[in-house]
């Protein structure tokens, strides 16, 4: 692994007190590798999961041509152009078992949506199409062309191909295409265990009075929902008091179960308090200032702990810095930790209802509201009060436009990019 100092070293334009969001990733990327330890989960603990091996089909999928629709199934070189077509029903073929004769030239088969296809058979007419009279039916002209509704064998997957690769997180539609290969389930990478803990001595815990000067912690919730939609395990390690004794043995602990640790607070130049001593003392870390609004101030290192080390992002404490700092930093992170391969969210594109002021040289995070307009595009305006301690603000969005680090002021109108919470917050 390689210290923070042969990163930034090698790092171009690597400026702590001014560091662009794109040097952050790329930074992060360098300092965290991913874990190596896996495990085999039944297919519905998949979920969410990130797979550890490519999986190989075992087997085709369909394992069989079979038909698309309740139809009649007949050979399409009888077909005449601009003729209907008469056929004489010889049977009917059901699905879950294979029907037993032969079609020959002049006859059909009624089938069923999933049936095999009796390999002299290649099109299948829909049932709604055909005039039926006694075991005669009649397919007019047009209807039907060959080939159609005939699922073929292994159209979905071929028996020895790669069906899922590895780095990949498992959702609904992988763990119904593991489960159809017949698979009971799947090597996944293990779980990542993520410790987080809010600092500040102005910060209360819930269920103490509030006082003058004081403010309920935040920063634990939101964190605490963002790791849990990540799918880590978390350790919640509370409020930690500004004191030496109880900020060491937080960060120890931390570093001891898991392999990243979360804080907010404490980080930003004026503070005057003992967490930032503490991260220095106990681990490799970098202070930075990132060219970004909000969430300026940022730690980021690693801490050693009995022979183990885990990954520290010192957050901001503003409730909004941190959750965009989790979503622009600590997240993508996260996933390279967890093995995830192509993770990075897709950013939409949707045209401004408003004039924004942006100021070219750091990124800038506002919260946004995306609709769709009357022409059916979309549409973003901001939530209003862009502060980074109005939290408010973040529940109305639905989504963070970003303006990129050399973009300038947004006219009304313009595209600008936009990251969309769901499945994220
Ligand atoms: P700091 O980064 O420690 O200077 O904190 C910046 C602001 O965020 C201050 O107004 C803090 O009171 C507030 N803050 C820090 N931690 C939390 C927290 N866990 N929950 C809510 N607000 C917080
Ligand atoms: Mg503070």
């Amino acid at each position: 692994m390689k210290t923070i100092e042969q990163i930034a070293a090698e790092l171009q334009g690597y400026d702590p007190q001014a560091l662009s969001a794109e040097r952050v990733n790329q930074f992060l990327a360098q300092l965290v590798e991913p874990v190596t330890a896996t495990e085999t989960v039944g297919v519905f603990e998949a979920l969410g999961r990130v797979l550890a091996q490519d999986v190989v089909s075992p087997i085709s999928v369909p394992p069989h041509d079979n038909s698309a629709m309740d139809g009649f199934g007949f050979h399409s070189s009888q077909l005449l152009p601009g003729q209907p077509l008469s056929l004489r029903v010889v049977g009917t073929a059901f699905a879950g078992k294979a029907w037993q004769g032969t079609v020959a030239a002049g006859e059909c088969l009624k089938i069923m949506t999933g049936a095999i296809m009796p390999p002299e058979l290649d099109t299948v007419v829909p049932l709604e199409f055909v005039k039926a009279q006694g075991e005669l039916i009649e397919i007019p002209p047009g209807v039907v062309s060959a080939g159609d509704n005939r699922r073929l064998l292994g159209e979905d997957l071929t028996a020895g191909q790669p069906a899922l690769r590895r780095g990949q997180t498992l959702g609904p539609a992988a763990l119904g295409l593991i489960a159809s290969l017949g698979l009971p389930g799947v090597e996944v990478v293990r779980k990542l265990k993520v410790a987080y803990f809010s600092t500040g001595d102005e910060i209360l815990s819930l269920g103490e009075p509030l006082r003058e000067g004081a403010v309920y912690d935040s920063n634990r919730y939101t964190v605490f929902g963002l790791l849990t939609r990540m799918g880590v395990e978390v350790i919640d390690m509370g409020v930690i008091k500004d004191e030496p004794a109880a900020l060491e043995a937080a960060f120890r602990q931390a570093a001891h179960e898991a392999d990243a640790i979360i804080t907010s607070g404490g980080v930003s130049m004026g503070e005057a308090d003992h967490t930032k001593a503490m991260m220095k003392q106990l681990g490799d870390v970098a202070f930075w200032r990132i060219a970004m609004r909000p969430g300026r101030p940022m730690a980021v290192g690693r801490i050693e702990e009995r022979g183990k080390s885990a990954a520290l992002f010192g957050l901001p404490g503003n409730p909004v810095a941190v959750m965009v700092t989790f979503l622009a930093f600590v997240r993508p992170a996260l996933q390279r930790l967890m093995g995830c391969q192509a993770c990075e969210p897709v950013l939409l594109k949707a045209h401004s209802a408003e004039a924004l002021r942006k100021k070219p040289g750091r990124t800038e995070y506002q919260r946004g509201v995306v609709s769709r307009g009357a022409d059916g595009s979309l549409r973003v305006r901001t939530t209003g009060n862009q502060g980074s301690g109005v939290l408010r603000s973040m529940v109305e969005a639905n989504g963070l436009i970003v303006l990129h680090h050399g973009q300038g002021n947004v006219a009304v109108g313009d595209e600008v990019d936009v990251m969309m919470f769901d499945g994220v917050i």
